[in-house]
C-alpha cells in the first residue's frame, strides 16, 4: 500500500486537525487517543511518512521506539497502571486503520476489560486532563 498523506494522523502532522499533544520532538509526535480503549490511551507517531513498520527508515524507527518507551514511562507514572500494553498493528487484516505507522500506549489494570478498538469518543476535557498528567510525568 502506498501511503496516502489525507489519512488523519497526516492532517495532524500537518495541524490541519487538532491533537491533544502529549510530546513532540524532531522526528515523532505523541498524543492522546480519542477514542481510548483505556484511560491514558496515548499514540505515537513518526512524522516521516509511513504507511505501517514495513515502510520506516530504521534511523526514524529507532527514535520512535525510544520516544515510545520514553511516553510509556510517564503513561505508566501518570495512572499508576498494573501494566501497560504497547501494540502496534500492520494493514487491516491486523487491525489497522489507520494508515500512519503508530504505536499505542494503553495502561491496563487488572480488573476492567479494554474498551472497544476506536469506538468510543472521550470528552475533550478528559483527553486534555489526562495529556496534561502525562506531560508532568515527562522526563526531559
Ligand atoms: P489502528 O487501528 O491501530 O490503526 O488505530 C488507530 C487509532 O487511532 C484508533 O485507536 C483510533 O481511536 C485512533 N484515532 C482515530 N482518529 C483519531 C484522532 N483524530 N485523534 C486521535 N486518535 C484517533
Amino acid at each position: 500500500m502506498k501511503y496516502d498523506s489525507t489519512n488523519i494522523f497526516g492532517q495532524i502532522l500537518r495541524g490541519e486537525v487538532p491533537a491533544f499533544v502529549v510530546d513532540e520532538d524532531e522526528f515523532t509526535l505523541a498524543f492522546m487517543d480519542i477514542m481510548p480503549q483505556a484511560r491514558g490511551h496515548t499514540l505515537v507517531i513518526p512524522k516521516e511518512p509511513a504507511v505501517d513498520i514495513f515502510d520506516i527508515s530504521e534511523k526514524v524507527l529507532a527514535r520512535l521506539v525510544l520516544q515510545t518507551r520514553r511516553i510509556a514511562v510517564a503513561v505508566d507514572k501518570a495512572f499508576e497502571p498494573d501494566g501497560v500494553s504497547i501494540v502496534q498493528l500492520n494493514r487491516s487484516a491486523a487491525g489497522q486503520t489507520v494508515f500512519h505507522l503508530h504505536f499505542h500506549i494503553i495502561p491496563r489494570w487488572n480488573r476492567g476489560e479494554l474498551k472497544q478498538h476506536g469506538a468510543i469518543q472521550s470528552s475533550s476535557k478528559a483527553l486534555e486532563n489526562n495529556a496534561q498528567l502525562i506531560r508532568k510525568n515527562l522526563k526531559e
